[in-house]
């Protein structure tokens, strides 16, 4: 076992289900969150809270004593088009205050970190799964705020003791199988998150952005990611790190695509209910598909996905959205 965690964004979606699991695991966790866009009632029993903000460094400094070994940083703004209207709260959320972070922590001697990046750093890469080497191409100010913050662990990591993992995330959904959490996000804009709300009664009707696409279908074709998994991955990637594994930039997906019309296909099998769902343009912004080439995460961390099946991932969703808002 090795120092303390911090957690920033632990009260979030993917820190809370990550911050679980790390405790799980008989990890000492401190959750540093600023409560913005997450719920104290997610951050796992066992671990230790800051209200704060992580552009706080004073407070930063503070937290990082001697023994803490590893930072796994989720906090930061992750609305692509928010990101459009207003980059500058982007990079000086996302960006400004990793740096901040970063330095803070080589400065306190902290060993690891583990960083949640996004496909959206590739942008519009074709049809071809994107593997790791497939140059970065971010189409919105959110994905270059992020692989800013990859280039600045990537070169402090060059001059540092310090060793990292960056996590491209793909399309991430579902909760918790056993109902202890999920999303809360106020203005979701996320295909599987609408839906569900759509079957719960709290909006009439969805709209499929497109189906004019180069696609089997004509729909937009994502790689859904169950949350349980890719908090997994967070677990292993600390692991290695920690066995002294060098840093890595890591691909988190199924390397498997869906369409907007499977996903609500299989939302109404599960539900055995219809999606109120009418047919729009596109959405400003959007690509036909984005796909991972997923295996380099599998053999470098021994990862194994445990929910690749898409009536899971929008199953627990469905159910905890029922849970959140007292129908379940
Ligand atoms: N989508 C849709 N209707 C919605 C929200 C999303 O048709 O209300 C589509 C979107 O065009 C994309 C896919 O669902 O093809 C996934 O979009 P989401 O916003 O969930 O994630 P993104 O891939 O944009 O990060």
């Amino acid at each position: 076992m090795g120092g303390k965690i911090l957690v920033t964004g632990g009260a979030g979606y993917i820190g809370s289900h990550t911050a679980q699991l790390l405790v799980d695991a008989g990890n000492e966790v401190v959750v540093l969150d600023n409560l913005s866009n997450g719920d104290r009632a997610l951050i796992p029993d066992g671990a230790a809270f800051v209200e704060g903000d992580v552009g706080d460094r004073a407070l930063l400094a503070e937290i990082l004593s001697p023994d803490f070994d590893a930072v796994l940083h989720f906090a930061g703004y992750l609305v692509v088009p928010d990101s459009v209207a207003d980059p500058l709260s982007y990079y000086r959320n996302n960006t400004l205050n990793s740096h901040g972070l970063i330095e803070t922590a080589v400065n306190a001697g902290v060993k690891h970190f583990i960083f949640s990046s996004t496909a959206a750093t590739y942008g519009d890469a074709g049809t071809e799964p994107v593997t790791e080497d497939t140059p970065p191409n971010p189409a919105s100010p959110y994905g270059r705020s992020k692989l800013i913050t990859e280039w600045m662990l990537r070169d402090t990591a060059a001059a540092h003791d310090l060793t990292y993992v960056a996590l491209r995330y793909f399309n991430v959904a579902g909760a918790d199988p056993t109902g202890r959490r999920g999303q809360v996000s106020k203005n979701a804009t996320h295909l599987i998150k609408l839906a569900v709300e759509v079957l719960t009664g709290q909006r009439d009707h969805m709209t499929i952005f497109g189906d004019d696409y180069n696609t089997p279908d004509g729909t937009g074709v994502r790689d859904y990611i169950h949350v349980v998994d890719l908090a997994d991955a967070h677990v292993r990637a600390l692991d290695y790190l920690r066995r002294g594994g060098d840093s890595q930039v890591l691909n988190c997906g199924y390397g498997k695509g869906s369409s907007v019309k499977q996903v609500i296909a299989a939302l109404e099998r599960v539900s055995n209910q219809k999606v109120n769902a009418l047919t729009g343009p596109r959405r400003p912004g959007d690509v036909a598909e984005v796909v991972a080439e997923a295996s380099r995460i599998r053999g470098l961390l021994g990862w194994q996905p445990r929910y690749d099946d898409l009536e899971l991932i929008v199953k627990t969703a469905l159910d905890w959205e029922r849970k959140r808002i007292g129908q379940g």
